[in-house]
């Protein structure tokens, strides 16, 4: 049985500030179910020490540069059972705040050796040195926090016997882990590494760029994206490294957790519903108004925004375009936190607006699953998105997406047929975009059959996982 080792910074239900908590969550599983031996590596955050089940010590490291004493756990995921090893080290893994972040929102000073930390950890496992009775013979990689992974691999000159191959997944290329380049000594990487043929990236040290300089292939979440990555608009610097690897890289749409986003058992909703009874999405959409305090109007266009508020989601097109949700009766509710900037926007636009756009800063799984439920329409315009899930989710709660022509949105909604693809980059386009949705919507026909079209789409994570098998076959030819 192949053996595969999935380095992650979050996983879903232990720890998540984004789609990879998602992703790490759900593919896994989905890899044991094709007869893939996959365990997961994560930090032992508290949150990951509270959660996991049957957490034990199996092994110690006692010599790795510049760490002392590392221990390693094991455990299971508390939902799938899927395995996990857990890297004990409380000095930098166990404090207040996030997986990146301290509680006031300001990056961990140290979040070079936290993720340079896992991301030896992840070498050694995947390697002949495995302190432990199982051993990786593929490792999978997930965004910068593991990209020094597959450098520690090829570099290991010998001291990692028979090192794995590796795949490099970009889960998002605008974070790259850049560091000064004084740090590549001390994270025991050599200094012959430190070159554009190496983890140099504009005279620092970018822990991404070594993933994708090091790893044996490369994907990203959606085949748009890894088209899309290769230009200078959306390459961020690293579209040289990726077209001249363009032959080692894939793009492999996410899928969603279909238990846990469910219409007809999701114990978040007040009321179910599936494609044949859609009475129930009706109820719920009352039942939000009431909570969120908008008007209780049943025909009023209800559109739903859940999003992280950064820049990347094109949240300000959406600002200069409510007027075009507002003038024709809609309603608007937000779900989201982030630049304070934005924040304060929303916010402002629902004190001017009461009983029509409701603003909750802040972050609501189950706020998030009624939204989902009750709107009418979900708008996603970003600038760039490399998957995307909530468009997805919105697909499946027969829920029309409003989508930039961009990334996994344009591989996942189709325009016309089950939601509302728009092509410039501009907030005049959103608008149009809008207008369109609005005018579909106000015939009960034409917008009964969009819906059916997105709640019957297949999004489950067989297909995608099915992809991610042949990948690893084709690796392990390759090795
Ligand atoms: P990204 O990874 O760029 O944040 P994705 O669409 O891939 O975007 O994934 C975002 C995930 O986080 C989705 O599951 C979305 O529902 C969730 N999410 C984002 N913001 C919030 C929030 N404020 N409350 C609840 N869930 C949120």
């Amino acid at each position: 049985m192949t053996t595969l080792l999935f380095a992650t910074s979050e996983a879903r239900p232990l720890i998540k500030t984004g789609g990879l908590a998602d992703v790490s969550g759900a593919l896994p599983a989905a890899l044991r179910g094709l007869g893939i031996d996959c365990r997961l590596l994560i930090p032992g955050y508290q949150s990951v020490l509270n959660g996991v089940r049957n957490l034990a010590e199996v092994a110690r490291f006692n010599d790795l540069k510049g760490f002392g004493e590392v221990r390693l756990l094991a455990g299971e995921m508390p939902d799938n059972g899927v395995p996990v090893y857990v890297i004990d080290y409380p000095w930098h893994y166990l404090r207040a705040g996030g997986p990146y972040q301290d509680v006031s929102g300001h990056d961990y000073p140290d979040s070079a050796w936290r993720f340079a930390l896992l991301s030896r950890v992840a070498a050694i496992l995947s390697s002949d040195a495995s302190p432990i009775d199982w051993r990786a013979d593929i490792l999978h990689c997930n965004d910068w926090q593991t990209g020094l992974a597959p450098a520690y691999l090829k570099l290991s000159g010998g001291a990692l016997g028979n090192p794995a191959p590796s795949l490099m997944t970009i889960h998002n290329l605008a974070y790259q882990g850049i560091f000064p380049p004084n740090m590549v000594g001390p994270l025991d990487l050599p200094v012959s590494s430190f070159g554009i043929g190496g983890v140099e990236y504009y005279g620092n040290l970018s822990f991404l760029k070594a993933g994708l300089y090091y790893a044996d292939w490369i994907s990203t979440v959606s085949p748009s994206y890894a088209e899309e990555i290769q230009g200078p608009e959306l390459g961020m610097g690293m579209q040289g490294l990726l077209t001249d690897r363009r032959a080692q890289l894939t793009g492999i749409v996410n899928g969603i957790d279909i238990l846990d986003w469910n219409p007809s058992a999701d114990p978040h909703l007040p009321h179910h519903f599936s494609v044949r009874g859609m009475a129930g999405k009706k109820r719920c959409k009352q039942a939000l108004q009431a909570d969120l305090n908008l008007n209780p109007d049943a025909d009023a266009p209800l559109f739903g925004l859940i999003s992280r508020l950064t820049y990347q989601k094109g949240l300000d097109w959406l600002i200069d375009s409510a007027s075009a949700i507002l003038d024709r009766g809609g309603q608007l509710v937000v779900l989201g936190t982030g630049e304070p900037g934005i924040e304060s926007a929303f916010r402002d636009l629902a004190a001017h607006n009461p009983g029509r756009v409701s603003a909750t800063i802040g972050y609501d799984e189950g706020l998030s699953h009624r939204i989902e439920a009750a709107a009418d329409m979900f708008l996603m315009p970003s600038r760039f998105e490399p998957c995307g899930l909530n468009q997805m989710y919105s697909l499946r709660y027969g829920t029309v997406p409003v989508v930039h022509a961009t990334g996994g949105l344009r591989d996942t909604v189709e325009d016309g047929v089950t939601g509302f693809v728009f092509q410039a980059a501009e907030a005049h386009a959103l608008r149009a975009a809008i207008h369109r949705a609005l005018d579909t919507f106000a015939d009960a026909k034409a917008w009964k059959a969009m819906i059916k079209a997105g709640m019957q789409r297949d999004f489950s994570w067989e297909k995608s996982a099915g992809e991610y098998a042949a990948l690893y076959r084709r690796l392990l030819g390759q090795a």
